[in-house]
């Protein structure tokens, strides 16, 4: 019975088994797709000094005011927080142990993040993310690719319905400009911004463009826009990160809204939404930040990345009505009598040395009951050893899966049958 006194933290969720397989699943078609873009795996630390936090991703965002799990270490009285995001990390690390001496890097990680926010459909408060980081490249290439990276993964999923916005937040001098007219501009209306926009007016103003709240909408439609302040290079950019989109055929909005929630970001910002997942339809963020570097102690240098949430993602499969794949087992082993015992777990064995999926009865039981539970298994076959079978060196084997007669067959034969077994059932799933 469940105690009800020990759950798992509000927004923290329990991958269950079932559901788990679709994760693997996920993991493994993302590691491919990773793979053909040459970017190599890093993993970081879960927890991080909250120093680097508020540094890279700014005081006045929602994710440092409000958002972190911070604590102090309660040996030492270290500031620590558990990580709400991956780019800091990953930009800390490369640092940290010279990635970007004379190469750039194609990195990405992926795991847990935490925030804590309000827990409801596709917001938790541990959540997962893949994050992809390109560290050392300036170029418009780099960004297309990455967006292109992410509508090829759409595809391969079978993801439909999720359309790309993209926006350009123009480089320091520019923000510094459209800044101050957004300060000037929105003092103008301070009888209509909330209690977050009025905070943030004088220190983040361009946040205020982000907020949701319909009262504010009609003044945030009449803003003063970035584009006018953008200079030469950065809206050569932005067009050619544009012109590589529409070579591919890649369509795209922009979005002169999207400023994203992060400080670090400069020039091409990108999300990918979707309607079908309420309120929380972004399943993929990202775009260019090329200051983070030397803002956490490095030497100058460019970059460009994107995150994904893994649960919106998997949830926007199953509205389409994936099912959880099945684990792809080849036997259940039943098994009745002392001599068949000792025989069933060396047969096991040996059936595993030659890469086959075995599943060894364990527990006894009436054969009725251990058929029972190979058919429930998801097992291909079943391979039944009983005092008969034991004593002629022999095993049934009874395909569960794809129809077929079950039939007595040499133990030295068994690998054989199974493989011919599996190869036909490849041919004609049910
Ligand atoms: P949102 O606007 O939905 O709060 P965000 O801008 O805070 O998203 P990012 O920091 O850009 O999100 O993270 C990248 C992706 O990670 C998001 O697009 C989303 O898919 C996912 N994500 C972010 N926060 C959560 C969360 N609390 N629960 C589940 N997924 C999340
Ligand atoms: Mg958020």
């Amino acid at each position: 019975m469940s105690n009800p006194t020990l759950q798992a933290v509000r927004g923290m969720n329990d991958i269950l088994p079932d559901e788990a397989q679709l994760w693997l699943w996920f993991e493994d078609t993302v590691r491919e797709w990773l793979e053909a873009y040459g970017y190599r795996n890093i993993r970081m630390p879960l927890v991080e000094p909250t120093a680097l936090f508020k540094r890279a991703i700014g005081e006045v965002t929602d994710i440092v005011e409000k958002e972190m799990y911070s604590f102090e270490d309660g040996l030492n009285g270290d500031l620590l927080t558990l990580r709400p995001e991956g780019t800091a990390s990953c930009v800390r690390a490369a640092l940290q142990h010279n990635l970007l001496y004379n190469a750039p890097q194609r990195l990405y990680y992926s795991g847990a993040m935490f925030r804590h926010e309000r827990p409801q459909k596709g917001r938790y408060r541990q959540f997962h993310q893949i994050g992809v980081e390109a560290l050392g490249f300036a170029g418009p290439d780099i960004d297309a690719e990455q967006i292109l990276m992410c509508a090829r993964l759409w595809k391969k999923l079978g993801i439909r319905d999720v359309s790309l916005q993209i926006n350009t937040l123009g480089d320091i001098a520019a923000r510094q400009r459209h800044r101050e007219k957004l300060i000037a501009y929105f003092e103008q209306h301070v009888a209509i911004l909330d209690a977050d926009a009025t905070r943030r007016l004088h220190t983040n103003p361009l946040r205020i463009l982000d907020s949701k709240n319909p009262a504010m909408q009609e003044i945030i439609v009449g803003a003063p826009g970035l584009m006018a302040e953008l200079d030469a290079e950065a809206v050569a950019h932005f067009e050619a990160v544009q012109a590589i989109l529409k070579r591919h055929g890649v369509a795209y909005e922009i979005n002169p809204r999207l400023v994203r929630g992060l400080d670090y970001y400069n020039r091409t910002v990108f999300e990918w939404v979707t309607t079908r997942l309420g309120a929380q339809g972004t399943i993929c963020a990202g775009g260019r930040f090329d200051g983070l570097i030397e803002q956490i102690g490095g030497k100058p240098a460019p970059a460009c990345g994107f995150a994904m949430g893994i649960e919106r993602l998997l949830a926007l499969l199953q509205e389409d009505g994936m099912q959880n794949p099945g684990m792809p087992l080849d036997v259940y082993l039943v098994h009745q009598g002392e001599l068949a015992n000792q025989m069933a777990s060396s047969v096991a064995e040996q059936l595993r040395d030659a890469g086959l999926k075995i599943v060894l009865h364990c527990g006894g039981g009436s054969f009725k009951a251990q058929m029972k539970k190979a058919d429930g298994s998801g097992a291909l076959c079943a391979v039944i050893i009983g005092d008969d079978e034991a004593q002629a060196g022999q095993a049934t084997l009874k395909p569960l899966r794809g129809g077929g007669e079950q039939a007595r067959v040499a133990l030295t034969e068994l690998q054989q049958k199974i493989s011919e077994l599996k190869g036909t059932s490849k041919n004609h799933p049910k």
